[in-house]
């Protein structure tokens, strides 16, 4: 890739579109600006050697120069190997979430072919997380400064759900992964028997678009809780009967608001007088509550069966927590009214009065409720098909790999983890210097340590993560699992 053929006018104009790109707040906005970028620097997304030096050659200013030596050192990690530990390797990633974009950073600066195929056509979560000290490092590391100034500047660390995605999309842009908008994967397509140069390609909605043609070596599923490939069983963990509600409000970032304090966790456990005044005051009867002052005025709260009985937002009780929660089941403006008084209530009436709901995606108050009585993990972390004699790589990242019990705060945690370590297998395999089966028991050794790690239990000497488990897990055994264990896991049609 060269872009010489660039005037003065048109690296200044990408230069304007570059600081837009940078305050953009919209997915398609934001890809459209880049295509422009790319468009008038004559440069289009490739490979990380192709593209960065490209695009960062032509993009001069201090954001931009700031930017740059956050990548640059990142990229010089030794476990890249200068860009070009996966070289040749294409990468498919189903989700533009916070993991499918992870994931696709990391694959991207070990040096393969990526592209990202998203169903979604706008980011519209407003829910803010919670992030372990790990999580802050990491984004300060990619420039998340850079594109999202208040970063991090409350008292309890988080970032809405959407604002990580515009951050982790426009990192991934400017090192050169591909992403689209508004589209799906169906299901995949095996290498054409009669065709010995064919690889593995994707079923895809629409059927037409260009992505059905791209031929890729591995798969990542990061598309969310729903399972995407088959082969991955899934374990379901079963507690006691959890309901929670996500309530978000308009932030107007007004001084009054500002005066306002987070509440970081309260549990019924540690505070039982706030939880029965409040449900003696209100009739709300909760075990936990947080609140997030972030774009939004973000509540998450598990809320107890017999208060929203109490309170008409449930009209009838029912043993099944599907009829439960099912919508026809379900008070909107109650549960509305619930959510509001809930929010007031646990920051002692201080938001103001008139405080309004901010909208979901639907036009509607963003208010939900859901239940996570049950959690589901993945059995295994990866597995290979070969088929035709072209081996393809399946693995899953975040909710998909490990759903997160979101008190917890570890769904980015160990979502991030989850991709570090998947992108790691995907350089193990890419040096052919171990079989299919050594591969996979590798990967598989690691994941069992997963469910376990705890911002504490990690290695603590943050700033030298990389993609090497050994610089993050302190008790990394990558051989827990054997070969022998894992040949289900390997799925060939070539003779024995
Ligand atoms: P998602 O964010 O679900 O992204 C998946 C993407 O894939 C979506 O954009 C979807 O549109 C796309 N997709 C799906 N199917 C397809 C397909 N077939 N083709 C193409 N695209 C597809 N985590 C924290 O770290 N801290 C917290 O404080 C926290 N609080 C939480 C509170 C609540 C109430 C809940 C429910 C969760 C909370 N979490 C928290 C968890 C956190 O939201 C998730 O762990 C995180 O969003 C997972 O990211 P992901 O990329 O795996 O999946």
């Amino acid at each position: 890739m060269n872009n010489h053929l660039v005037s003065r006018e048109e690296a200044a104009l990408a230069l304007d579109l570059f600081e837009e790109f940078i305050n953009e707040q919209s997915f398609q906005l934001i890809l459209q600006c880049h295509d422009r970028i790319c468009e008038l620097l004559k440069i289009r997304p490739s490979v990380f050697l192709d593209f960065y030096p490209a695009l960062k050659k032509s993009l001069n200013n201090w954001k931009a120069n700031t930017l740059w030596s956050k990548l640059d050192k990142r990229a010089q990690q030794k476990v890249y190997e200068g860009g070009r530990a996966c070289s040749g390797k294409k990468v498919l990633i189903i989700g533009a979430g916070p993991c499918g974009l992870r994931s696709a950073i990391e694959a991207q600066l070990l040096g393969a072919k990526v592209v990202v195929i998203e169903k979604r056509n706008d980011f519209s979560r407003n829910n803010v997380l919670h992030i372990w000290p790990f999580v802050i490092k990491d984004l300060m590391h990619l420039g998340v400064k850079i594109f999202f100034g208040k970063f991090c500047v409350g008292s309890i660390n988080h970032i809405s759900i959407r604002q990580l995605q515009y951050v982790l999309l426009k990192v991934a842009l400017c090192l050169g992964v591909e992403v689209h908008s508004g589209v799906s994967l169906e299901g995949l397509v095996p290498p054409d028997v009669d065709d010995p140069d064919a690889g593995w390609k994707a079923c895809i909605q629409p059927e037409d678009h260009p992505v059905s043609q791209f031929e890729f070596d591995m798969i990542i599923g990061a598309n969310g809780k729903r399972a995407v490939f088959d082969g991955f069983k899934r374990k379901e963990f079963r507690g006691k009967l959890a309901i929670a509600i996500t309530a978000n409000f308009v932030n107007n970032r007004s001084e009054q608001e500002a005066c306002v304090e987070e509440i970081s966790g309260v549990a019924f456990i540690f505070n039982q007088k706030f939880f029965n005044d409040m449900c003696e005051q209100t009739g709300i009867d909760l075990e936990n509550i947080v609140y997030y002052k972030d774009d939004t005025h973000y509540f998450v709260m598990t809320a107890k069966k017999h208060s929203l009985l109490w309170r008409n937002v449930l009209h009838n009780d029912y043993p099944d927590t599907q009829t439960l929660l099912a919508p026809e089941n379900i008070n909107r403006e109650a549960l509305y009214e619930y959510a509001l008084e809930a929010a007031m209530f646990a920051t002692n009436y201080q938001l103001p009065e008139d405080i309004a709901f901010a909208y979901n995606h639907h036009g509607e108050p963003d208010v939900a409720m859901f239940d996570f009585t049950s959690m589901f993990a993945s059995e295994n972390a990866c597995r290979i098909v070969e088929r035709n004699g072209k081996q393809l790589l399946m693995a899953l990242v975040g909710d998909g790999l490990l759903e997160p019990f979101w008190p917890t705060g570890s769904g980015c945690a160990r979502g991030f983890l989850g991709c570090f370590d998947a992108c790691y297998m995907l350089k193990r395999w890419a040096s052919g210097e171990k079989t299919p089966l050594e591969v996979i028991a590798e990967r598989e050794s690691i994941y069992r340590l997963l469910a376990q790690t705890t911002s504490e239990n990690l290695c603590k000497d943050l700033a030298s993560y990389t993609l090497d488990p050994r610089t993050r897990y302190p008790n990394s055994n990558s051989r827990k699992v054997l070969p022998i264990h894992v040949r289900h896991l390997y799925d060939t049609d070539r003779p024995e």
